[in-house]
């Protein structure tokens, strides 16, 4: 007769109390909002969207389509509030915010075994518990955790260059190679003088996402967005990041007038960075702007590049698979301070701890989740990713398992992850009738 333990009611911490309530566990839900506020929060409601409305593709043709889909088999109590109160966008799933969060503070409020006590937590020292306090975790506990968990917790001031898909850059045009023929280990775009031009043009006028107040301070130097350098004057890239030197192009032989570096960002050579291009142009302005770079024009973006205040641990060196702290039994942690990116794959970590904290308090197996699921493929970035300079990273066709066969159009390559992800996922809940029944 036990009660868990959840810090922080936002996107994450709400699934996990819903999951287990809905299984009979009891559950205390410590959120501090209205008492203290995030910088980014603003109301006292659970699962308050920071940000954007949307929560993304909500097709079967997209990694993110597959998430939701998953999700939806696995009732989450987000998706169904955000199908509930969905607005028209498209092929998007975005939902009017207000009614979503208080559908989803209402459902958590009625379950008999949820307590909710507004309370910020500055302390944690056992379980069953789990830490669900986002990418704006309060002071406190974030100096809490970091006496818990060393120099692997992290915390700074995100800068994150844009993310490729390898197989969508046009090797036609760009080529591998490190500076003064140091090896080959980089992709390297090369440009003329007049598509250099072009390129600093878009770029200097491009429209950059929204920044909170907040977040002004805590630019620095050795971090500036690749639009803030460009502003500088016409040279200044070719100076920085975009410098030619020591970079013949194998085609001509000689340096080009500017070149665009890309450098593996995965175990498997399927990821590449845009080395020095952290920006903070809106999603849409990184697809039309870094397209008009040579060997980029179809480029596919596994993750696009953002800016913002982030509090994450580095999950490959202080998680276990199951997202438990390593050295606990019972301490797990959830949402995107264990290094996801996004409200749905936020959601799924929550979701995901909840089952495995249900399991530990019930003397089950623990779960290991269908490597060819989203959810699978998140986890097994978390486990396998590199530890030094990890990243949180958001569902994309990377992260799944290679498919046999070559599909080169993207939409039937996601389709038939889908048709693979949800046929194994149906199966492992079959085969655990004890957590899902
Ligand atoms: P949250 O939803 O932030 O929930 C954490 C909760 O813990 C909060 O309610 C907080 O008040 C509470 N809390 C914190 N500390 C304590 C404490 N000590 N005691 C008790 N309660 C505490 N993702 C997108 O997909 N789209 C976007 O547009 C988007 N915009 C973002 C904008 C910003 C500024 C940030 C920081 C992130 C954004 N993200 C976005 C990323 C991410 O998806 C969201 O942050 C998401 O809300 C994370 O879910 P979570 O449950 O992990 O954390």
């Amino acid at each position: 007769d036990v009660t868990v333990t959840i810090i922080g009611g936002g996107l994450a911490g709400s699934e996990a109390a819903y999951q287990l309530a809905r299984r009979g566990a009891k559950v205390r839900l410590f959120e501090m909002r209205p008492k203290a506020f995030t910088p980014a929060h603003k109301t006292s409601k659970l699962a308050e969207l920071v940000c954007s409305n949307s929560l993304g593709s909500d097709m079967l043709s997209s990694p993110a389509g597959i998430l939701k889909a998953e999700m939806r088999k696995l009732d989450s109590l987000i998706l169904t509030c955000a199908d509930r109160h969905k607005v028209p966008a498209g092929w998007a799933l975005a939902v009017d915010r207000e009614a979503f969060s208080e559908e989803v503070t209402s459902t958590i409020r009625s379950m008999p075994s949820i307590e909710v006590v507004t309370e910020e937590v500055t302390h944690l020292s056992e379980g069953p518990a789990i830490i669900a306090s986002g990418p704006l975790t309060s002071t406190a506990l974030a100096s809490c955790l970091k006496d818990m968990l060393g120099e692997d917790f992290l915390y700074f001031y995100d800068a994150v260059a844009p993310v490729v898909l390898r197989e969508t850059i046009n090797m036609g045009v760009a080529f591998f190679g490190s500076r003064y023929g140091y090896g080959e280990d980089y992709i390297n775009c090369p440009m003329n003088e007049e598509e250099y031009e072009r390129f600093y043009e878009a770029l200097v006028n491009a429209e950059v996402a929204m920044r909170h107040d907040f977040e002004e301070e805590h630019f620095f130097e050795g971090c500036l967005p690749v639009e803030v350098i460009a502003k500088r004057g016409r040279d200044a890239l070719r100076f920085g990041p975009m410098r030619p030197v020591g970079l013949a192009d194998p085609k001509t032989g000689r340096e080009p007038y500017a070149v665009v570096q890309l450098r593996q960002d995965d175990r498997y050579g399927r990821l590449y960075n845009m080395v020095g291009f952290q920006t903070n142009l809106k999603w849409s302005e990184q697809d039309r702007v870094f397209r008009l770079i040579p060997g980029l024009e179809e480029a596919e973006f596994a993750r696009y590049g953002v800016m913002h205040r982030n509090i994450y641990v580095n999950a490959p060196a202080v998680l276990d698979e199951w997202l438990r702290i390593k050295g606990f039994d019972d301490i797990f942690m959830a949402g995107q301070i264990v290094g996801v990116e996004g409200y749905i794959e936020s959601t799924a970590m929550g979701l995901v701890a909840a089952l495995n904290l249900f399991c530990v308090i019930n003397g089950l197996p623990l779960l290991s989740w269908p490597r060819n699921t989203a959810i699978g493929s998140l986890l097994w970035y978390m486990k396998n990713a590199n530890p030094s300079g990890f990243q949180p990273m958001n569902i994309n066709l990377g992260l799944f398992p290679p498919l046999p066969k070559k599909i080169k159009d993207k939409r039937k390559r996601c389709e038939l992850m889908a048709g693979k992800a949800l046929s194994e996922l149906e199966a492992f809940m079959k085969a655990r009738q004890d957590v899902f029944c």
